[in-house]
């Protein structure tokens, strides 16, 4: 009797999924654990745990990967315990696991539980394959370990190769007959934010998206702060995995069949690869990706200004666009890529923080958190990551009157500015009003 264990983490669908349809075909009965993301270094040092919007988000995306499951007559199951290795070894036992897939994960921490559980149970088959990139390493002309410093030379590297089609949604094998000892998802419907989740809405809002004319003119209104369609909005549908890169490739390459290609449907192209390049970044740099240092020996200038850091994460410093932003971001779990560049820089600059406390409270805070495309951008901001100009220092100034030349988004938001940065009262660390 084959029995497998599939681990769903980024990759939160069934369709193009070519980790679980290979483990689908190969075993007898499946079970299909989620295993949430952890970040070791956010949770030790910046102690944060996922705000309420994340923890809504991610019920709604659970919650239809549980339905997708059902209608195959699976079902989702959580760890018992917040020790993942742990957990995961009482079920290999107690389910007498012989097989276990999952997709290629460019997070550090989830790469280490993967070679754990191989180097603990060397006896099981492992089944991975790179389910949330455009490319697989195979199908590039350069290995993961020679992938440039800088985007531009790996865009101009990949940019012409075609990715392999989406596949199918796999038949998929029953459930154990025991199963009693596992923990069942349930979904809480108090938990419910208005973003599509899951796979159903999210080949919905595809569609909708590429019905419109919006990709014809994306490369003109995707540094907008606020608006309608400025920008795709697939970042939260694309982080849990609810769809992938291909799939949006392929809608792409359809709408440009249809509609014409141009300008800006290239830029919806380019923009993917730049999630391409930071999920093969946080492959090469592993542990690094969250180093003070980043991936050059450059230490940034900072000190420790625990007042400055929750006037930042409050909305309450002497910037009034900085303080709409970050009202914006935890209020809905969801900000513009102008923004998030505005508010980085403005952390690393003005503030002069050490970007990961600015990286993990974002962490916290999205409901599209990557943790390459997050830490990546960070690092790239704070001038020890990608940057070929080493680091980016906004002016804010001149953002506000290029991209809310009326106050509209302040007001919106209201981003009141607070006159004093530093007061002579005292915040303790760690931070308890978070
Ligand atoms: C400091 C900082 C932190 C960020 N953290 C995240 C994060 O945790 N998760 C995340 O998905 N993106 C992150 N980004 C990248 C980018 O801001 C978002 O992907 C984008 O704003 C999401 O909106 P959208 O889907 O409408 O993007 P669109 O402009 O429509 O772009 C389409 C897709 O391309 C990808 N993309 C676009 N810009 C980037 C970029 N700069 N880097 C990597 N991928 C990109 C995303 O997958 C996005 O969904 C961050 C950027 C910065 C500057």
């Amino acid at each position: 009797m084959k029995v497998g264990l599939y681990l769903f983490e980024n990759d939160c669908r069934l369709s193009d999924n070519p980790a679980l349809t290979t483990l689908a075909s190969q075993v007898d009965t499946l079970i299909c654990i989620y295993l949430p993301t952890v970040n070791l270094w956010t949770a030790r040092k910046a102690q944060c745990s996922p705000s309420f919007t994340v923890e809504c988000y991610r019920n709604q995306t659970l919650n239809a990967l549980h339905q997708s499951l059902a209608s195959q007559q699976q079902k989702l199951y959580l760890l018992r315990d917040t020790a993942q290795l742990k957990a995961l070894t009482e079920i290999i036992h107690t389910q007498q696991v012989t097989h276990i897939g999952r997709a290629v994960h460019p997070g550090f921490d989830e790469q280490k539980l993967w070679l754990k559980l191989q180097d603990n149970f060397p006896h099981i088959q492992y089944i991975s394959a790179y389910s949330n990139t455009l490319f697989e390493p195979d199908s590039l002309p350069i290995s993961v370990s020679e992938l440039p410093p800088s985007f531009t030379p790996f865009r101009k590297t990949v940019e012409e190769i075609e990715p392999k089609l989406p596949i199918a949604t796999p038949q998929l094998p029953p459930r154990p007959n025991r199963v009693s000892d596992l923990a069942e998802f349930k979904a809480n419907s108090s938990y419910s934010i208005k973003v599509a989740a899951g796979e159903a809405q999210a080949q919905q809002q595809l569609q909708q998206y590429f019905q419109t004319d919006a990709a014809l003119t994306y490369k003109e209104t995707r540094n907008a702060l606020f608006g309608e369609h400025f920008s795709t909005r697939f970042s939260p549908i694309l982080a849990y995995g609810a769809i992938s890169p291909r799939q949006i490739k392929q809608a792409l390459t359809q709408f440009e069949q249809q509609r014409g290609a141009n300008e800006s449907t290239y830029w919806i192209w380019f923009e993917l690869l730049w999630r391409e390049y930071f999920h093969w970044y946080a492959l090469k740099h592993q542990h690094t990706l969250f180093s003070f240092s980043g991936v050059k020996a450059k230490t940034p200038k900072t000190s420790f200004y625990p007042e400055r850091f929750l006037k930042w994460c409050q909305g309450r410093t002497p910037n009034a666009l900085v303080n709409a932003i970050m009202h914006e971001l935890t209020k809905t779990g969801w900000i513009s890529n102008r923004a998030r560049q505005i508010a980085a820089s403005y952390f690393v600059n003005e503030l002069q923080l050490d970007w990961r406390y600015g990286a993990a409270f974002f962490e916290q805070h999205l409901i599209d958190y990557d943790v390459a495309a997050n830490w990546g951008n960070w690092q790239y901001i704070a001038g020890v990551g990608a940057d070929p100009r080493g680091g980016r220092h906004f002016n804010i100034t001149k953002q506000q009157a290029l991209f809310d030349p009326d106050g509209e988004y302040i007001k919106l938001w209201q981003g009141e500015a607070t006159p004093q940065l530093d007061s002579q009262d005292h915040v303790g660390w760690p931070l308890e009003d978070n």
